[in-house]
């Protein structure tokens, strides 16, 4: 009885916290993603120098999007997918990818494994 009111007061604790909880993380979410964008605008691209630029963000983002809706037009509809985005930046000059690496605050060419090869779908094949 006393854990089931330890959870009931844990939940509601939760529930209370919510209205707080969700504009935090929105908001730490835009920061992020300004930052990277800021991060980007100072980024020499590693192939063929020049500065990435937000445009790199944008590109990712939109073929972030292509991959996920093709992956999700592919599989069974009962079934869940768990997605780990796998392209941050793309260039706009060379179309060289970038994964961010969060810990370090930079981007990294991205590295792609022959599975993950086999499963994303090729842009020219749009
Ligand atoms: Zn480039």
């Amino acid at each position: 009885m006393i854990k089931n009111i330890r959870e009931c007061i844990i939940v509601l604790i939760f529930i209370l916290l919510l209205p707080i909880l969700v504009p935090f993380s929105l908001l730490k979410n835009q920061l992020e993603k300004r930052k990277r964008g800021q991060l980007a605008s100072r980024f020499v691209c590693l192939e063929c120098g020049n500065m990435i630029g937000v445009e790199a963000i944008r590109l990712a983002d939109e073929r972030w999007s292509e991959i996920v809706k093709i992956i999700m037009s592919k599989s069974d509809p009962g079934i869940r997918l768990r997605l780990v985005r796998t392209v941050d930046a793309i260039c706009p000059h060379c179309c060289c990818q970038y994964r961010f690496r969060e810990t370090e605050q930079t981007f990294v060419v991205r590295e792609v494994s022959p599975e993950w090869e086999r499963l994303e779908p090729k842009q020219d094949s749009e």
